[in-house]
């Protein structure tokens, strides 16, 4: 087993990571900016070690930083949570190198996930089904462009190779504005990216996002552990999450499941992981995987009751997988409501001291959030403050959970995302479930010129 653990990360993936590491009897250290002494993690922890001023970009994005942390405490091993570093293949290369283990695949398998069109080409040869789309870069031959696009048939998009978080994407719904598309996108994505590669896909108008978790020990052994629906989007950032997915059936999902874990098994994976997939008429259609800890995990614990942190541990630990792929039973319907520091109506975040804080509880409820009486929420960075999970037989009873759970969530000083998600929950399309990755944007959209309703 591992005897010490750095956690590379704040907020509360650094609390959630610290539970995990302190139930198996691992001792933890927090990393942390001079912004961030008064986060709950660090005080649990057995060792802290402060990493630089509060821009991430020289703290929590500060490798030689967080490597020398590793060194002086002499830990074993890195988590990274999940953002920041975590799918940085040179990161997890310098950890390994020092002689850590990073808590995550190889770095091969993270580079190679990292570029959208090596992942892809990657994935539709492990048989997974993909968008139908230029398989490959597109190049300055505007003829052969116009011909895949033609081939393809509009609308398509066309998305950087090395995007991410939403960015570097541009939808072209005629042959006329094809050109200029590829051009721009592509001079945006060396700019953001540094890559200015560019490839083409089928733009699909009203799909779902329903994506699969993962476990690889790599040593020949995966598992999958069902999906989530995280359909529930605005700005391409996911509000509500929750699973199963709606209307999927055993046998999709089994056979969707299988798909991925023979990918893993393909590429060599280790660790936890999702394979994100759009879902349409009936047909998953791959976009990308990510090779972390996703913030939703939760909802997959709490309908299988296996603890996604802990097996990420265990693998690091370099132990076989102890749950076979028929112990995998899913249990009722889990919700999760990212909770932001932030105007639900203007969406302007709102950082500040937190004067008074009340987490709801109950049968099936769950709470992961840094938060507490009195802490001060800095300006630099995510507004996420924490999550609120439910958890019930059915998702009637789990949509009921959410409300009132909801309800009796008190965060005084600071504004918060929680009168939305209270309209979510209330929202009939919600709640007969199944809505495309549209539908929230077009709610509050619809809600502003009512000024009433959802948003
Ligand atoms: P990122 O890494 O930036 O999150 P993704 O490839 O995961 O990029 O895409 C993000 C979002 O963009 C998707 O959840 C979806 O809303 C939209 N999107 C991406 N590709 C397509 C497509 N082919 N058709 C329709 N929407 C897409």
């Amino acid at each position: 087993m591992l005897d010490k653990v750095v956690i590379a990360n704040r907020g509360e993936i650094a609390l959630r990571v610290l539970r995990a590491c302190h139930t198996l009897g691992i001792k933890t250290v927090a990393v942390h900016s001079t912004a961030d002494r008064n986060l709950k993690h660090v005080g649990m922890a057995d060792e802290s070690v402060c990493i630089g001023p509060p821009p991430a970009a020289e703290s929590y994005l500060n490798v030689p930083a967080i490597i020398a942390a590793a060194e002086v405490t002499d830990a074993q091993a890195i988590h990274p949570g999940y953002g920041f570093l975590s799918e940085n293949a040179d990161f997890a290369e310098r950890v390994e190198k020092s002689g850590f283990i990073f808590i995550g695949p190889t770095a091969d398998v993270i580079r190679l996930m990292g570029d959208k069109v090596e992942a892809i080409r990657a994935m539709k040869a492990a048989g997974v089904p993909c968008v139908p789309g230029s398989g490959g870069p597109l190049g300055e031959d505007m003829v052969a462009n116009t011909k895949i696009a033609r081939e393809i048939g509009y609308p398509v998009i066309i998305k950087a190779a090395g995007g991410g978080g939403g960015r570097g994407m541009r939808v072209v719904h005629t042959e006329a504005h094809l050109s200029n598309a590829i051009q721009m996108t592509k001079s945006e994505a060396k700019a953001a990216f540094g890559n200015g590669e560019v490839y083409m896909e089928k733009f699909l108008e009203n799909p779902r996002h329903v994506e699969i978790q993962v476990l690889a020990d790599g040593q020949g052994n995966a598992i999958h552990l069902g999906e989530r629906d995280c359909s529930m989007q605005r700005r391409h950032q996911k509000v509500v999450e929750e699973a199963p997915a709606p209307g999927i059936s055993a046998e999709q999902r089994a056979e969707i499941g299988k798909v991925c874990v023979e990918a893993c098994l393909r590429i060599g994976y280790r660790g936890a992981g999702t394979f994100e997939f759009l879902y349409e008429n009936g047909r998953f259609y791959f976009i990308e995987m990510n090779t972390r800890i996703q913030v939703e995990h939760p909802v997959t614990e709490l309908i299988t009751g296996v603890d996604l942190v802990r097996e990420q541990l265990l693998i690091a630990a370099g132990e076989k997988l102890s749950i076979r792929q028929e112990d995998v039973v899913l249990n009722g319907h889990a919700i999760e409501c990212r909770v932001n520091a932030e105007d639900p109506d203007t969406f302007m975040p709102s950082p500040g001291t937190v004067k008074r804080f009340e987490a709801p509880g109950g049968p099936g409820v769950r709470v992961d959030t840094h938060v507490y009486d009195g802490y001060r929420i800095p300006p630099n960075y995510d507004s996420m403050i924490g999550k609120l999970i439910v958890h019930g037989r059915d998702r009637a009873t789990a949509i009921a959970r959410m409300r009132i759970a909801l309800s009796e969530m008190v965060v005084e000083g600071i504004k918060t995302n929680v009168p939305l998600q209270q309209r979510i929950m209330a929202d009939g399309g919600f709640q007969a479930g199944g809505q495309n990755i549209h539908y929230l944007e077009r709610r509050i959209a619809e809600a502003k010129e009512k000024a009433i309703g959802i948003g």
